[in-house]
């Protein structure tokens, strides 16, 4: 099942193809669930067992560009770094060991899909796809075995970071650093993990016009999503429609030699397997001050 935000209404996905076609949850339900997403994360179990009950509906055509995060306001937006053994290196910090570096990219950051990024100026922005996790059932202190029955599905996302602002200072600014407008892309919809063909291995990457620059696999995660929601729910407890970025394999633009970072008109393409696309493109700030300096810019 694919479940997306078409223009803020909750759409079951009926065709990825061309056309991109879907059923109007609200609709369909006669008012039973919609359009608000987050209130269908909310009763998901009963959302699921509606679905499997064959929704009749009409479907109808899906223009790309109104789709929005599948998860517009999650309360909470977990994210994980280092989580994969090469990007770790690359970053030159050892392996965590017992729970992976853990921030959050605040709501405001979120975006549909395909969306249009203005580059902070100053900045050094960087590229990270990664696994989101979307939550359908509160997880407190749940066991790894018990973990993916808290999962509602999977999506694609982009952990944008600019590199500057978030290592500068006396101790890093991973939260502030990855939370610029439209930094934390997800999409293009939620997929239920048993449309993938292994929940626990997909193939993930991103490319640069054309250029792929990130080519990993989820098998290679150091703490797989189990083991991520179980730690987590052991700290806090996972709301549904929350987000779990899972953290990005190697290929980050700060880790290569020499570094290389998103620059105006470039496009980057991300994909997950069984999950499918974001497209991000990106244009200068339209204005020149620079906030990227560590210095406070002397004002006369
Ligand atoms: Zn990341």
């Amino acid at each position: 099942m694919r479940l997306a935000n078409v223009a803020s209404r909750a759409v079951l996905i009926t065709s990825i193809g061309e056309p991109l076609t879907g059923v109007d949850v609200a609709s369909a339900s006669a008012g039973r669930f919609g359009p608000d997403l987050m209130g269908i994360y909310e009763n998901w179990t009963g959302f699921r067992a509606w679905v499997d009950s064959v929704p009749s509906g009409v479907s109808s055509r899906v223009d790309r560009s109104d789709l929005g995060c599948p998860s517009p306001s999650p309360r909470q937006v977990v994210a994980i770094g280092l989580n994969y053994g090469e990007h770790a290196r690359e970053s030159g910090f050892a392996t965590p060991d017992s729970l992976p570096p853990t921030f959050t990219k605040f709501v405001t950051s979120l975006a549909g899909p395909d969306v249009t990024v203005t580059l902070p100026p100053g900045g050094h922005t960087d590229w990270e796809v990664e696994l989101v996790v979307v939550i359908g059932r509160t997880a407190r202190a749940v066991a790894e075995s018990a973990a993916w029955d808290h999962v509602a599905g999977l999506a694609v996302g982009q952990d944008l970071s600019e590199r500057i602002a978030q290592l500068r200072g006396p101790a890093p600014q991973f939260s502030l650093g990855k939370s610029f407008a439209n930094f934390a892309p997800v999409g293009p919809w939620l997929t239920t993990p048993e449309e993938v063909r292994d929940r626990n291995d997909l193939v993930l990457g991103c490319s640069i016009d054309g250029e792929t620059v990130q080519n990993g696999r989820t098998v290679d995660l150091l703490f797989p999503v189990e083991s991520l929601v179980s730690r987590l729910s052991h700290t806090i407890s996972l709301l549904p429609g929350d987000l779990i970025f899972t953290g990005t394999p190697a290929g980050v633009g700060q880790g290569r030699d020499p570094q290389r970072f998103l620059q105006p008109g470039e496009r980057l393409d991300s994909w997950i397997e069984g999950i499918g696309e974001l497209h991000q493109t990106f244009v200068a700030s339209p204005t020149a001050r620079s906030v990227g300096t560590s210095h406070p810019r002397q004002e006369s």
